[in-house]
């Protein structure tokens, strides 16, 4: 085993991750650890654009943005980091032009901009042109200009590094009432070489998890393989709660039977979603922005139209997505990578034939929670001293139960510079706080349960049965029956799990035992998903219970943060342990906003 010693480290080297790099990397002594090579992250697969009220192409500004966000996320956002992200939006956009990102631009020069889901004029007048793009494929652009920044300013990385704990220190602290409590505090990370099999322990003042989402807990997603939560697994093994995890969200264009992404920006540039009888069914869902209302809406309302039988194919169990009244050469223009993907995969040619789609899970609205300075939280009231999360993995909350489209690379932006310049600016003035006697004790014990269990249960068979449960039964329509059926499920993965059987034993390049440990970290965050999900009996944003169709202010207009078992605050509030997760709750934070009927 070897040690490293970095003022800051930052787990993760997508969007967040290198956005808070090229910030510390400037202030403090900073590495990046990855899993993957950092331009295979999957931000460089995100596509339609990301917003910011620039107002180059018609009247927009950061408070209707932050409005936007705000009736987008179903009241569930927190107002204070809608505000912050938005104002901050038009700088993130132009830092990122200086750094040399070749957006689209208008005929005058200025950054062309386009529509997207639930970005609108004057709260809710008509959709309004707010993100900025690079034709299709803005996520690339993004992901390759940080990383050349990051080069510049000599940002050290380890690649195919996987961080698989996180090392903390219990502290005695006061709070501000009088009552002594155990506060905890960075010390570093654990992680694994994939080149070597060797462990690494990085001792470090500030820790930064920037290590994406986990859409791998469901069968159809749009999500990369590699995204399997483990940054919130880590942190909840730990001690450290996850707020809102009930709310994922799915998107309405995922290739049929596939999941593959058909990006928003398409019904951005004038596509329009039909059902079997040729109809432009958003009409009667959401009369005034019709295909551009937020994706909850738009998800929830075609997998209505294929429950009542109106859906297309065979087996009528998708809807269609017609671009063929745009113009051939607009398409190739504005849209040249994801009508490759229908041609590839389908084999359909959507210049002259409707894509058929049906919505793939997407995006985790919820994560480790953070204050708007990305501090991450141990409880309501308590920070982590030296804890830092960004990006996908981490929940502000600025998407409350329903992200808009191209709000994410935006929040990775906003919220990844905050991390970074934080992370150093607390490295400055803190110590580095003792590791813990054998650090690498718990991570040793993960991998031997892995490596050396000698059962006959394969770990694709079980996150393949994991993820066929989850789109059964926790996708866009829940209630309490399909949710305790996911519980049993997983309750029987978990003890196969105990018997699974690796059948790689070597030490360098083992991918067989990596994702038997990623599937642990799937079953722990699908456990708490679904536990999250029973709870919150009423319906809001993503998360939809036919059982309780409405939602419920009065009893639900709060965050969810679910707690390991052994680690749930002393002060009762939170509630009796299912399946191994205990719920408490947190206030929503509102400046100016109160909350309305969504209508579209
Ligand atoms: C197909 C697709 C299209 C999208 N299009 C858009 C769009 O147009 N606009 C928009 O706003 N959003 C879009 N999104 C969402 C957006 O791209 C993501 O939410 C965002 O890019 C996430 O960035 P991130 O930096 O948090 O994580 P990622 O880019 O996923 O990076 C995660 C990083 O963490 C590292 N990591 C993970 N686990 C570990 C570990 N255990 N140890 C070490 N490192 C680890 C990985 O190596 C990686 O470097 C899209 C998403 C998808 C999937």
């Amino acid at each position: 085993m070897q040690v490293h010693k970095y003022d800051v480290v930052i787990v993760g080297a997508g969007g967040a991750g290198m956005r808070a790099a090229i910030e510390s990397g400037q202030r403090a002594r900073t590495a990046v650890l990855t899993k993957l090579y950092p331009t295979r992250s999957h931000t460089g697969a995100a596509q339609g654009g990301m917003c910011a009220a620039l107002a180059n192409v018609e009247e927009d500004n950061w408070e209707w943005h932050t409005f936007d966000t705000i009736k987008g996320g179903d009241y569930l956002v927190d107002q204070d980091a809608a505000e912050v992200m938005a104002k901050e939006a038009i700088d993130a956009v132009l830092d990122l032009e200086k750094m040399g990102l070749p957006f689209n631009r208008t005929p005058e020069g200025r950054i062309d901009q386009r529509r997207f889901g639930g970005h609108t004029r004057d709260h809710g007048k008509a959709p309004v042109r707010r993100a900025c793009y690079a034709a299709d494929r803005t996520g690339h652009m993004i992901l390759q200009t940080l990383y050349q920044n990051c080069v510049k300013h000599n940002v050290e990385f380890y690649n195919e590094y996987y961080v698989l704990d996180l090392l903390t220190v219990e502290e005695d602290a006061v709070r501000e009432d009088g009552t002594p409590f155990k506060q905890k505090r960075v010390a570093g990370v654990v992680s694994y070489d994939l080149a070597s099999g060797e462990l690494h322990v990085f001792q470090a003042k500030s820790v930064v998890f920037a290590s994406g989402g986990a859409g791998k807990v469901f069968k159809t997603t749009s999500n990369a393989h590699t995204l399997t939560g483990d940054g919130m697994g880590i942190a909840f093994r730990r001690g450290i709660p996850l707020e809102d995890m009930e709310f994922f969200q799915f998107h309405p264009t995922g290739l049929a039977g596939l999941g593959i992404l058909l990006s928003e920006a398409a019904r951005g540039e004038g596509a329009i979603l039909r059902n079997s009888e040729g109809e432009r069914f958003m009409e009667r869902y959401a009369p005034t922005i019709k295909d551009l209302a937020p994706r909850d809406i738009v998800a929830r309302s075609m997998a209505n139209e294929v429950r009542e039988g109106r859906g297309c194919g065979p087996n009528k169990d998708y809807v269609l997505l017609d671009l063929t009244h745009l113009e051939p050469a607009h398409i190739d223009a504005k849209l040249p990578d994801i009508t490759e993907f229908a041609r590839t995969y389908l084999g359909v040619e959507p210049y002259t034939e409707p894509v058929p789609v049906f919505p793939t899970a997407h995006y985790a609205m919820g994560g480790i929670p953070t204050n708007i300075t990305t501090e991450v939280l141990q409880d309501n009231d308590t920070v982590v001293p030296g804890l830092y999360a960004a990006g996908e993995v981490a929940c502000v909350s600025v998407h409350g139960s329903n992200r808009l489209g191209t709000n994410s690379l935006l929040d990775i932006n906003v919220f990844g510079k905050r991390a970074g310049i934080a992370a150093a600016e607390y490295a400055k003035t803190a110590d580095f706080v003792e590791l813990p006697e054998n650090p690498e004790a718990f991570t040793i014990q993960l991998l031997d349960v892995a490596r050396n269990a000698n059962g006959t249960e394969k770990v694709s068979a079980i996150r393949k049965e994991l993820q066929d449960t989850m789109d059964a039964n926790m996708q866009v329509f829940r209630t309490a029956d399909t949710l305790n059926q996911v519980l049993k499920d997983i309750e029987s993965f978990e003890e196969r799990y105990t018997r699974i059987n690796v059948q790689d034993k070597g030490k360098r390049f083992n991918l067989d035992l990596l994702e038997a440990v990623e599937l642990g970290f799937l079953l722990e965050l699908a456990r708490v998903m679904t536990v999250a999900a029973l709870h919150r009996e009423e319906s809001r944003g993503g998360h939809f219970r036919e059982d309780f169709p409405d939602r419920d202010d009065e009893k639900f207009m709060k965050h969810s943060m679910a707690y390991k078992e052994d680690h749930a605050p002393a002060d009762g509030s939170a509630e009796e342990a299912i399946a191994g997760v205990r719920l408490a709750t947190k206030p929503v934070v509102f400046t100016r906003y109160e909350p309305m009927v969504r209508k579209y």
